[in-house]
């Protein structure tokens, strides 16, 4: 028997068909404001450092070169401004590079807590400078083998453990800690700082986005750590998380595939 109404079951079709097209389109509309905004952000980002290194080297050709210690101060934050912008462009890159696929995560197997050693002997410096402890807990655990990309993950506790240091107290206490389920690794970076707010957490890991503009500016930051972050563990086929109480610190947690 046929179709009692034709015309019903066609009009079914077409609802759904463009419901499906609108929908399509309300995706693509969405990606667009996305990338716009992103070029915004990444050309005021840019601009900014240019322009202070701009200044202080105009400043500089204008007289400010005769008095040498003028001379010194603005030559340092014209060099400071520039580091920055090396900084930001090598972020943005790696970034990219991630988002468009380029680079594919290496699966080696890694050992994460000499990973993490090399890591806080790098950031020692800086964790000196501000009188902050490192620790890698627990001492009995002498290998954390994983599955991970090497370059990748080093970068991951890099972000982490300088911010934990950037971010957290003078005479601060930085904690890496490995725990292990059978097939897992969990692996938290916990600090003492003066923590998150509450409704700034769930945006952290977005691109640009910090707590606090001007603070995280003068500590050297680009805006692009966590967002990092979250992309190399999310290619790792995993996911972070963050917890934080005010004043009593912030933690991040991720967990990694164990290597056999
Ligand atoms: P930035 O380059 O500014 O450090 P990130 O993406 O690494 O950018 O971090 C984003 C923001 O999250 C920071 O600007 C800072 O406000 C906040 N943040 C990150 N880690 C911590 C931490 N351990 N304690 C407190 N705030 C943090």
């Amino acid at each position: 028997v046929s179709d009692p109404n034709p015309l019903k079951k066609l009009n079914q079709e077409i609802f759904v068909y463009v419901a499906r097209k609108q929908q399509e389109i309300d995706e693509l509309k969405k990606m667009e404001v996305f990338r716009r905004e992103f070029l915004a952000d990444v050309s005021h980002e840019l601009k900014t450092p240019i322009f202070a290194a701009q200044g202080f080297i105009h400043t500089l050709l204008d007289g400010a070169m005769d008095d040498e210690k003028v001379r010194d101060k603005f030559l340092q934050k014209a060099a400071k401004s520039l580091d920055g912008l090396d900084a930001l462009v090598k972020d943005l890159v790696a970034l990219s590079q991630m988002e468009t696929g380029e680079i594919r995560m290496r699966k080696d197997r890694v050992d994460l807590r000499l990973i993490t050693l090399e890591v806080c002997e790098q950031l020692e410096n800086k964790a000196n400078q501000r009188n902050t402890v490192l620790k890698i807990k627990p001492d009995r655990m002498l290998h954390v083998w994983v599955k991970a990309d090497p370059q990748r993950i080093s970068q991951v506790m890099t972000n982490l453990i300088e911010n934990a240091i950037k971010y957290g107290n003078d005479n601060g206490k930085v904690i890496v800690h490995f725990e292990e389920d059978k097939k897992h690794f969990l692996i938290t970076v916990r600090d003492n700082g003066p923590g998150i707010p509450p409704e700034h957490l769930s945006r952290i890991f977005e691109r640009f986005y910090r707590v606090d503009k001007s603070r995280s500016k003068e500590k050297g930051g680009t805006g692009l750590g966590l967002a990092i972050v979250k992309h190399i563990i999310n290619a790792h086929g995993s996911k972070i998380t963050v917890t934080s109480k005010i004043d009593k610190g912030t933690t991040f947690t991720f967990k990694l595939d164990k290597a056999d």
